[in-house]
């Protein structure tokens, strides 16, 4: 498992702030290719939920995943939205996210295990990424002495943020 540091040319007053890359062209394509392969048919839901997490740098709920589609003019039905991203999950195509507030959040799981965390504002509910190597080294040495084929891990950090704390 990898996390990239983006820490870009700009100063940030977080220095692990992570720089979402906006557009998942290879993951969209990645998640098309497994779809395909394993006998499911293109189109529908299925390929406007691929469409949207694959252009969305973080998580999105099951509803807001609903609502862009339906903005884009899909006619897709929450229903069969929540069974789609139900196959990704299982297709580990996408990770379910758990921040705690009672919905489900999804993102899309890049095949080179790159990946991002989140930290919350218990207060106002604001969402934002980070990414932390020396975290990922110490998480894939805990994984190597726990005895399990570890696959993934979440990693959430909450409490107030700046403009919460005023
Ligand atoms: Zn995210
Ligand atoms: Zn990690």
């Amino acid at each position: 498992m990898r996390a990239i540091l983006d820490k870009g040319a700009e100063p940030s007053r977080n220095e692990n702030r992570y720089h979402l890359r906006a557009v998942n062209v290879d993951w969209i394509s990645h998640a098309n290719d497994t779809l395909r392969r394993r006998g499911f048919r293109s189109g529908g839901a299925r390929a406007a939920v691929v469409g949207l997490l694959g252009a969305e740098p973080c998580c999105l709920t099951a509803q807001e995943v609903f609502d862009r589609a339906r903005a884009a003019g899909r006619p897709v039905g929450l229903a069969s939205v929540y069974r789609a991203l139900d196959v990704l999950v299982e297709m580990r195509l996408v990770q379910r996210v758990d921040l705690g507030a009672g919905t489900a959040r999804f993102e899309a799981r890049r095949p080179d295990g790159e990946h991002h965390h989140h930290v919350v504002c218990d207060d106002c509910g604001r969402v934002e990424a980070f990414a932390d190597q020396r975290l990922e080294v110490a998480l894939d040495g805990v994984a190597e002495g726990v005895g399990f084929a570890v696959d993934t891990h979440d990693v959430v950090l909450r409490g107030a943020c700046a403009e919460c704390r005023g």
